[in-house]
């Protein structure tokens, strides 16, 4: 014969249960990668793609400085080698000189200016891969603390449903659908405990012969407001 104390005794293991299959739910949404971790992984990576574009851009104005600065040494080098007396000759070349200097100024200018944003790119870069480091660091603790906890969470799952399908096989039927009925439409406790003379699933104060009958520890009687069986604990 299923009693009062019996029920309450298969509620506890269910709700041990529920409570164990519901962290074990978000131990599992939580494992793999975040979503902080991601980002951060995005962010080092868009960083160093605009480091290589920044140093592809200095490379170029280096270069193209480069190839100014040989055509004013060209230039110099034949307007003071004494080779050339033609004044028309001398002033074309002065003139192509100032020109080139002038030319030379702003890709040298450039050039530095670049020199600048590659390097507060790679600041950038650097702060971005320090950040990184630290999220996957602290991913990876919380991922091994989750991984232990799940390896701790399956078999206290497997044993409270070991003692569950023991205390249900030992339950008669009737008892058992009332439970699981109520189990179900009162957000999973079918059982409430009488404390002061009040059913403590709803908090009521009972009528004085149901308490009576609830005493009986062989009864199972019903609260009258939220129907859940009553027990003295
Ligand atoms: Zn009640």
């Amino acid at each position: 014969m299923t009693v009062a104390a019996d029920l309450f005794a298969l509620q506890e293991t269910d709700h041990a249960l529920d409570a164990a299959v519901a962290r074990l739910e978000e131990v599992e949404s939580q494992l793999g990668e975040s979503e902080e971790l991601t980002s951060a992984r995005n962010w080092l990576e868009a960083a160093s793609e605009n480091v290589r574009r920044l140093k592809s851009i200095q490379s170029d104005l280096e270069f193209e400085a480069d190839d100014v600065r040989a055509k004013v040494g060209t230039v110099e080098a034949r307007l003071y080698s004494g080779e050339v007396t033609d004044s028309r000759e001398l002033s074309d070349l002065d003139a192509d000189l100032k020109s080139l200097k002038k030319n030379l100024q702003t890709r040298e200018d450039a050039f530095l200016a670049s020199l600048e944003q590659t390097e507060e790119g790679e600041a950038v870069a650097s702060q971005a891969q320090s950040i990184l480091s630290e999220i996957e660091a602290r991913w990876q603790a919380a991922q091994s603390h989750l991984v232990a906890e799940k390896a701790g969470l399956e078999p206290e799952i497997e044993r409270l449903r070991a003692i569950r399908g023991e205390q249900s096989g030992a339950a008669d039927r009737a008892s058992l659908s009332l439970y699981d009925l109520l189990r179900d439409r009162r957000d999973g406790s079918a059982v409430a405990t009488v404390e002061r003379g009040m059913c403590q699933g709803c908090r009521i104060t009972l009528p004085r012969n149901i308490i009576q009958k609830a005493r009986n520890p062989a009864a199972l009687v019903q609260c009258v407001s939220c129907e859940r069986i009553l027990v003295f604990v």
